[in-house]
């Protein structure tokens, strides 16, 4: 290794990182180029002679950039944020030096028990009792695909050994609203339990998932003679990010033995505020939890908390132990390759040790105070314009609206003006918003909670939906 050369990669790059974050600002936030075109700027046959790493970070930034729609960029609005902090970046670096592999305890200890004291750090947070044991898998589509294979364990029925087909077990049910994220069927999908068992329970006007109706459900499909086992309930809807009421759905699931997983993946995190802290009613009722820090804790992709009461039943679930991988220790520790699907695991441990060591509990939560009041801010906004409307309530970072010429626009209107608006929003390139449906209509959607905005972001927001209103606006009288 040439250790001065290394060096001086390591200071190109550190120097590409620094501007790249300072002048982020003045980049389109997203990609303009058309499909194939980065394909096609690039070789098409692998080079036989290796290249020096400037080089590689001239062609980079050549061509590669132009690809990039920027996650950090504080006009990134669409779906829910993705940051990284200045911590969150550097441990990134240190990860990939050290490329540890934590799959048992004995192939680097401090991986495994540094899950266990940054996991302990963050149920403390969040206010959760030790009663829940965490894991960190990598998204939460993996953490919910696990807390069901949990609960499907549970049932006894041998599945992990004999399989669902071919012999008699009834039918599998599991329970959601129908605002619950795809991820709850991708998982009924992998675990053989099939898509249409995944049973989504109607909402109320606050988006709620309604508990009668889910009761209702439950007793249709004992009826039918099917199992049900499990509902999914989610603190912080993708579309609306509304709450579904957990004390009263833990009630029901204690009532009909089911599983109860919370699916708080974006929202979570805002429970580490004492003025949020309501959002987790309830929660000590359920069986597992998840919440994403790589979502709206300035943790780079890609970090998941995975939290549930009976380590054991997911043990149990997962577990199999090849001789190879066998150790003396393994009565005395925790194997994590033991917990799941997967066998190698990151260190990501060590991203969220070095972000709350670096930003404290304080500093975390001032960054999340900040895109609450903004949200309440421009839902505001929103309610006091002539041609926005509030389509839910705002709880958290994210906000939902509607363009309406005049109140009583018919459906194909509102669709129509509403895809432009977000058009000529969008093609500003200084901000990116995204949208979701309501009962077959367009609604935009706007969320806050990237570590680098800053409130004249939202102002800035507010000036190009304006701008670009006013461009539909004159362009309808003319
Ligand atoms: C984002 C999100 C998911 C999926 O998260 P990934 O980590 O991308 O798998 C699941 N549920 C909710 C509520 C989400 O917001």
């Amino acid at each position: 290794m040439d250790i001065n050369s290394f060096k001086i990669d390591i200071e190109i790059l550190a120097t590409w990182i620094s501007n790249y974050l300072m002048n982020l600002e003045e980049k389109p936030v997203i990609s303009d180029v058309n499909p194939t075109e980065i394909k096609k700027s690039l070789n098409s046959l692998p080079p036989i002679e290796g290249r020096k790493i400037s080089d590689i970070v001239e062609e980079f930034e050549k061509k590669l950039t132009k690809g990039i729609t920027h996650w950090n960029h504080p006009g990134f609005m669409a779906y829910f944020n993705s940051s990284s902090s200045e911590a969150g970046i550097l441990s990134e670096f240190l990860i990939s030096a050290l490329n540890l592999n934590g799959m048992l305890w004995i192939t680097s200890p401090v991986a495994t028990e540094l899950e266990e004291i940054v996991i302990s750090w963050f149920r403390n947070m969040v206010g959760l009792s030790d009663n829940f044991w965490g894991i960190i898998y990598d998204t939460a589509s993996i953490s919910t695909f696990h807390a069901l294979g949990a609960a499907r364990e549970k049932l006894d029925l041998q599945i992990k050994e004999k399989g669902l087909a071919g012999r008699n077990v009834p039918k599998l049910t599991i329970y959601c609203s129908e605002h619950a994220h795809s991820s709850i069927e991708k998982s009924a999908i992998a675990l053989g339990i099939g898509q249409n068992n995944v049973k989504k329970i109607k909402t109320n006007e606050k988006f709620e998932m309604d508990i009668d109706e889910l009761r209702a459900s439950i007793n249709s499909d004992l009826n039918d003679g099917a199992k049900p086992f499990c509902v999914v309930a989610t603190v912080g809807t993708t579309s609306f990010a509304s709450i579904d009421p957990i004390e009263e759905i833990s009630k029901v699931c204690k009532e009909f033995d089911l599983w109860l997983h919370i699916d708080a993946a974006y929202a979570g995190v805002a429970a580490i505020l004492p003025e949020m802290r309501w959002i987790t009613k309830g929660w000590e009722n359920s069986d597992s939890i998840v919440i994403n820090p790589h979502k709206w804790m300035f943790t780079p992709m890609d970090c998941s908390i995975f939290l549930i009461k009976d380590k054991n039943i997911l043990k149990r679930a997962f577990t199999l132990v090849p001789e190879y991988l066998k150790t003396k220790k393994d009565d005395e520790v925790d194997n994590l390759m033991d917990y799941g699907l997967q066998l190698g695991r990151r260190f990501r441990a060590l991203k969220l040790w070095f972000i709350i060591n670096n930003l404290g509990v304080k500093g975390i939560e001032s960054k999340i105070r900040n895109h609450i009041n903004w949200a309440k801010d421009f839902a505001n906004w929103v309610e006091n314009h002539p041609h926005l409307f509030l389509i839910s309530p705002v709880h958290f970072s994210t906000v939902c609206f509607q363009f309406r010429i005049n109140s009583e626009s018919c459906k194909d209107k509102i669709n129509y003006y509403n895809q432009k608006l977000l058009e000529i929003i969008n093609s500003s390139k200084k901000i990116f918003i995204s949208n979701t449906k309501l009962k077959d209509q367009i609604v935009l959607r706007i969320t806050f909670g990237s570590y680098w905005q800053e409130e004249r972001h939202i102002e800035l927001a507010k000036n190009v939906i304006q701008e670009s209103i006013d461009k539909i606006l004159r362009n309808k009288i003319e």
